[in-house]
């Protein structure tokens, strides 16, 4: 496609999505990065999901200004769910993905709780494409920021640890 224009700004509201960003995203001046009107440095090029509507949003803030409703945390039962987008690169992560990226590595999946019989598989969306090495991760693993997108590197605002709990259930 075409390089799009970099202050390319749009606020999206509810019941509409921006048509920019794979996923469903709103938000208050939103830029191709998902920087907002609130969080506008470097590092906020990231978008976190909320459960309340299934949208992803800049910020809390972005989310209280487009929706009529109060935000719901993502529940921890669906952590290995999409819940981040990467503005940078567009991936979306999951919340573990996401939470766990400065931690220790990843734990090996061990299916913790019984699952629910009859596994509902989501045919609709198959945006996890093979692109994501263990060679790319590898090569990242020294010296990173503590928040950064573990797809493309990307550092995402320490800041935001601060306020974890108003988009994850901790
Ligand atoms: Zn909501
Ligand atoms: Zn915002
Ligand atoms: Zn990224």
């Amino acid at each position: 496609m075409a390089t799009p224009p970099t202050d390319d700004r749009r606020t999206t509201t509810a019941p509409a999505t921006d048509d920019r960003f794979a996923v469903p995203l709103r938000g208050v001046a939103v830029d191709p990065e998902t920087r907002c009107a609130h969080w506008d440095t470097a590092v906020d090029v990231v978008a976190l999901r909320l459960s309340c509507c299934e949208t992803y949003y800049p910020c809390d803030a972005c989310h209280d200004a487009v929706t009529g409703h109060a935000a719901e945390p993502w529940p921890r039962d669906r952590f290995d769910e999409p819940a981040a987008l990467c503005g940078a690169c567009g991936a979306t992560l999951s919340a573990r993905e996401y939470l766990d990226g400065d931690s220790e590595g990843p734990s090996p999946s061990d299916s913790e709780g019984p699952s629910p019989s009859g596994n509902r598989a989501s045919p609709g969306d198959s945006r996890t494409q093979s692109g994501d090495s263990e060679a790319q991760r590898a090569a990242g693993s020294r010296a990173k920021p503590d928040d950064a997108c573990p797809r493309c590197d990307a550092g995402f605002n320490p800041g935001c640890r601060a306020h974890r709990d108003r988009y994850f259930e901790v």
